[in-house]
């Protein structure tokens, strides 16, 4: 059993790993950059065996591990799609999205390099789409596979492949507690030789004391704050998952009354991932399962087209994508008008790559500089409230550490972090269990596992 890591550097990118066993090759995720455009965002295709790919199986529908699906099923035409049914209905629009996305970036930039994909290629990729029920062993070739709910996002998924006395599991992304909706991952503890384990918050211990409950609480202080003094709160969030989490959370604060009725706008794309939300409540287990966040919450919606003439509400919520505030999206774009005025709050509720603008413009608070949002209008001054709370939907990496010491794999490989990440769980686990083998795949290189 090999993998090869098909992501193009040590860090949170454009997700995919290639495992070759036993004559059966699949692929676990296949990602995009958040962060970069063109070829440079997709993993390196040029390490499949062409036309010698059994199946792709997809974590989750977030871009990061499904964004350049289309590409890499090209000359893969025996390949099969494996994720479950939300993660199948969400991947679709998500994808179609990223089209659309490309092609008006290629309109405008001018560089058809950034057009990865089109409609057309998504529409051929997900006719080849099969959904997995969870806990359900399925055949692979000789091998069985089986999914296990990671609480990452709704749909999300980590998967485990069995065959010949030895096994594998893969977590995706998993978050080991509750959100507001989404229940803690019910991964498996035992049998598991091989685990390809998710590092994103190696580098962040938990803060002492720390409770999502209390952190909702402060959250709730700020927002009421912000409302007395006549200003609107933005919070950049990814249009899958974190969305869906804060409206179900602001919709509690409102009902314990510990913040206003208040409008909620958030974009056309979040609009129709959290109607499939509610679509699927009573079918996939989660908390609030009776609530229907469009008929009970009653968001309003704001396509790019009617932001032009658009002014900040006093006493809003802005709930807009991108997460990171990545150029020209409409948390960006919304930012650069909130930044100039001392009544407004910019809230993050996840994680932000810190060179991403969401990033940039975090750090530059903490050090009282400009910060650049878009190069045409060059650096602003911060003059509105800032805060970052932790709502993540990343597991901490000490329930982290806790699940690997507990399954005890043979061999723990260690992705999906940037280097500090994965070196404290390598560091960590080398003390704690100094018979584990532990790696850190380096890109584009054969390891057995
Ligand atoms: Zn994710």
């Amino acid at each position: 059993m090999q993998l090869t890591n098909l992501t193009r550097a040590n860090e949170i990118g454009a997700n995919s790993y290639l495992i070759e066993w036993d004559g059966i090759n699949f692929v676990l995720d296949a990602g995009l950059h958040p962060r970069l455009d063109g070829p440079e965002a997709l993993p390196d295709a040029s390490l499949l065996p062409p036309g010698g790919v059994d199946a792709f199986l997809i974590s989750h529908a977030h871009l990061d591990h499904i964004g350049s699906l289309p590409v890499l099923m090209r000359g893969q035409p025996d390949a099969h799609v494996l994720m479950t049914e939300p993660t199948g209905l969400l991947a679709d629009p998500l994808l179609h999205n990223a089209a659309t996305v490309m092609h008006r970036r290629a309109e405008e930039g001018k560089d058809a390099r950034v057009r990865l994909f089109g409609h057309g290629e998504v529409s051929q990729s997900v006719k080849r789409w099969r959904s997995c029920p969870l806990e359900r062993e399925r055949p692979l070739g000789d091998l069985r596979f089986q999914f296990f709910a990671s609480g990452h996002i709704l749909g999300g998924a980590g998967v485990l492949i069995e065959g010949g006395g030895s096994s594998l599991f893969y977590t995706g992304d998993v978050n080991f507690r509750d959100q507001t909706l989404s229940r803690k991952a019910a991964f498996p503890r035992d049998r598991v030789d091989a685990l390809i384990v998710e590092t994103t918050r190696g580098a962040t211990p938990a803060t002492p004391g720390f409770s999502r409950k209390a952190e909702l609480a402060r959250l709730a202080e700020r927002i009421r704050a912000v409302f007395a003094r006549k200003g609107a709160v933005l919070m950049p969030a990814f249009a899958l998952g974190k969305t869906q989490e804060a409206i179900s959370s602001i919709h509690a604060m409102i009902r314990r009354g510990e913040i206003p009725e208040c409008p909620i706008y958030i974009g056309g794309l979040s609009w129709r991932l959290t109607a499939l939300h509610d679509g699927l409540a009573d079918e996939y287990p989660r908390d609030l399962p009776k609530l229907r966040m469009i008929e009970h919450i009653g968001p309003r919606l704001l396509t790019g087209r009617e932001f032009g003439a658009h002014r900040p509400q006093p006493g809003a919520i802005y709930l807009l994508s991108s997460g990171m505030m990545i150029d020209r999206t409409l948390s960006n774009l919304l930012a650069q008008r909130l930044l100039a005025e001392e009544r407004h709050a910019i809230f993050f509720i996840g994680y932000c790559d810190p060179s991403s603008p969401a990033g940039r413009l975090r750090v530059a608070h903490a050090e009282g500089a400009r910060v650049e949002l878009d190069a045409r209008l060059g650096p602003q001054p911060i003059r509105c409230e800032i805060d970052h709370f932790d709502l993540t939907a990343h597991a901490f990496r000490e329930d982290i550490l806790e699940y690997i010491l507990s399954v005890d794999p043979r061999h723990a490989v260690l992705v999906h972090g940037d280097p500090p990440a994965l070196e404290w769980f390598r560091a960590t686990l080398a003390e704690r269990r100094p018979g584990m083998r532990i790696t850190i795949p380096e890109p584009g290189v054969r390891v057995e596992l």
